[in-house]
């Protein structure tokens, strides 16, 4: 069960110190200070949460139809972008999924390394690239001082109970000049602001902190991060994004279309029934395009569902 935190207990901004949070909606506080979102409920063991969440059992697998083949390509997109500011000799991603983005390097010659907290997930990747995934979060890992070139954080520090704890971490094993790639959702994006709680964006109780590009470059900064590049357009979660939301917004079970997709053993909520489950499919079809072309809009005008950044370790 998630744990219940009260506005009262919340206490200050764990990332910027400033206190009192103010509540933002029924679920979320805000910092008026860097303007970060909290969750009111935080899931309390997070090893055990993204083991039967996240991955199935057996073979850490997410998506049906084949949709992991996408998934897989997705990740060679990451790393052929990383790529421009390399070569890198060695690269740590944390939160590994299923260790086809530190294949890609690991073809290229570079040692790989990385952290998982599910441990379906870390095995299926330790059996990949043929050496042993961290299972855990990053700073128990204890990575060498200075050892890495790059490291990749995608998608995952709005899961993060204390993202100054890992930012602080990465600065410690990164190389001073070394890289830090990073993204998350935009919860400032126009679609969270137009469509308010049906956003998908929110995923509540994973998400813990949700950043806009201005608060994640400000705690980037105070953690000796120069940011060299921002990204906000993303193939992979821009038009599924959208698309989703507004299916959310019409009143359709939550996220129905995403628990379609995923592998069932992966969602033990309600079944929508057949006649739902079909007039949602006929709308996503027809909407799928608009939406693609929407995200592409949005994203040039800087409101990405998502939003990355290319970061310099100062040293
Ligand atoms: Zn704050």
């Amino acid at each position: 069960m998630p744990e219940q935190t009260s506005e009262r207990d919340a206490g200050a901004c764990r990332l910027c110190g400033e206190r009192p949070l103010r509540m933002f909606s029924a679920e979320l506080l805000e910092c008026a200070c860097c303007g970060v979102l909290t969750s009111v409920e935080q899931p309390r063991d997070a090893r055990a949460h993204y083991s039967k969440n996240f991955y199935t059992e057996k073979d850490a697998q997410r998506f049906r139809f084949g949709l992991e083949w996408p998934v897989r390509f997705f990740r060679w997109v990451r790393f052929r972008r990383l790529m421009r500011w390399g070569p890198y000799r060695r690269v740590l991603d944390v939160g590994t999924d299923r260790g086809w983005f530190l294949r890609c390097f690991q073809n290229r010659g570079a040692e790989v390394f990385g952290t998982q907290l599910s441990e379906s997930a870390a095995r299926v990747t330790s059996r990949r690239l043929g050496r042993e995934i961290f299972l855990g979060e990053l700073p128990d890992a204890r990575f060498p001082e200075a050892g890495m070139d790059l490291v990749c954080l995608y998608n995952v520090l709005e899961h993060v109970r204390e993202p100054r704890v890992y930012l602080r971490e990465i600065g410690r094993i990164l190389r001073p000049g070394g890289l830090l790639a990073i993204e998350v959702p935009n919860a400032r994006c126009l679609t969270a602001r137009l469509f308010g709680r049906h956003w998908l964006g929110w995923d509540l109780p994973n998400h813990i902190y949700h950043f806009n590009p201005a608060s994640l470059r400000a705690l980037l900064e105070r953690h000796g991060f120069t940011v060299l590049a921002e990204s906000h357009w993303s193939v992979e979660f821009g038009p599924f994004h959208i698309l989703q939301t507004i299916l959310n917004a019409l009143g359709f079970s939550r996220n129905q279309l995403y628990h379609w997709i995923q592998r069932e053993e992966l969602h033990d909520g309600p079944r929508a029934s057949a006649v739902s489950q079909i007039t949602m499919l006929l709308l996503a079809f027809m909407l799928a395009v608009p939406c693609g072309l929407l995200s592409l809009l949005l994203s040039s005008c800087g409101q990405g569902e998502v939003f990355r950044f290319c970061c310099r370790n100062k040293g």
